[in-house]
C-alpha cells in the first residue's frame, strides 16, 4: 500500500491525499466490480472486530479482510461499555451487528505495547485528558486483578502484557451484558472470540474460556472464548 512512494514526512497530510489519488486512480479501478457488487447486495460482513485505536493495529491487515467482510469498531484501549452504563457508539455497533447484519462472530482484539494499558498502569500520565481517564474506567476490573495477581515487583513489562491480555477478559464479560449478545449466545447464534495482537511479532494470541489461557493462533480452528449454547431451548421450570 505504502511500498510504490516517497513518504512526504514534511507534510503528513499531502501524502496522505496523494495516497486517495493513488487510491481512486489505480486501487479502485482494479476493485471496481466487487465495489458494485458491494453497493448493489449489501455488507454482509463475517464478523465484528472491537479493537484499539492504536494506528498500528489494522483489523483488516491482521485478518486479510477486504472490503464487505470486517464490521469494525475502535477505540482506546478496545474497550466495551457495560450494556446501560453508555449510551454511544459502541453499544450502537454491537446491537446493529448483531441485529442487522447478523453478524455470528464478535472478536475483543487487544495488543501489546498499548497506550491505554499503559495509562492504567501510569495514571498520572492522564492528569490533562479528563475524557480518556474516565473511558478507561471501564477496564478498572483488569487493572485490579493484574494488582492482585501479579507479584509487586514484576517487571512494568509483564504488568503491561498481563494487563492488556485481563482487559480483554473483562471485555468479552461487559460484552455478554448486552442483550442482543446474550440472546444471540443463548440462541447458538453467536461467538465471542479474546484476542491478543502482538506487534512485535505479527503474532495473534486467541484467549480460551475453558483454561483460562491465551495460545497462539496458528489453524482456522483457534479456542474460543465464549461458545454459543447450542440452540437448545430453555429448559422450562417446574411448576
Ligand atoms: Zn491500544
Amino acid at each position: 500500500m505504502t511500498t510504490q512512494h516517497n513518504p512526504d514526512t514534511a507534510n503528513p497530510f499531502r501524502d496522505m491525499a496523494r495516497g486517495v489519488a493513488r487510491f481512486q486512480g489505480e486501487v479502485y479501478p482494479r476493485e471496481r466490480g466487487l465495489y458494485r457488487k458491494l453497493v448493489h447486495d449489501g455488507q454482509k460482513p463475517k464478523a465484528l472486530m472491537i479493537s484499539c485505536a492504536d494506528s498500528r493495529v489494522i483489523p483488516e491487515m491482521i485478518t486479510q479482510c477486504g472490503p464487505g467482510e470486517l464490521f469494525v469498531c475502535r477505540n482506546a484501549g478496545n474497550i466495551v461499555p457495560p450494556f446501560g452504563r453508555t449510551n454511544g457508539g459502541v453499544s450502537s455497533v454491537i446491537e446493529y451487528a448483531v441485529l442487522a447484519l447478523g453478524v455470528r462472530d464478535i472478536i475483543v482484539c487487544g495488543h501489546s505495547d498499548c497506550g491505554a494499558m499503559g495509562a492504567l498502569l501510569h495514571p498520572e500520565k492522564l492528569a490533562t485528558m479528563p475524557n480518556v481517564a474516565a473511558w478507561l474506567h471501564h477496564s478498572q476490573a483488569a487493572q485490579r486483578i493484574v494488582e492482585q495477581t501479579l507479584h509487586c515487583d514484576a517487571p512494568d513489562e509483564e504488568r503491561h502484557r498481563a494487563l492488556a491480555k485481563e482487559n480483554v477478559v473483562v471485555q468479552i464479560n461487559h460484552l455478554r451484558t448486552h442483550p442482543s449478545v446474550a440472546a444471540g449466545i443463548a440462541a447458538g447464534k453467536l461467538t465471542l472470540h479474546g484476542w491478543l495482537f502482538e506487534l512485535e511479532h505479527g503474532s495473534v494470541l486467541a484467549y480460551d474460556g475453558d483454561t483460562g489461557l491465551f495460545a497462539l493462533m496458528d489453524d482456522d480452528t483457534p479456542p474460543v472464548a465464549v461458545a454459543p449454547r447450542g440452540g437448545a431451548a430453555l429448559p422450562v421450570a417446574a411448576e
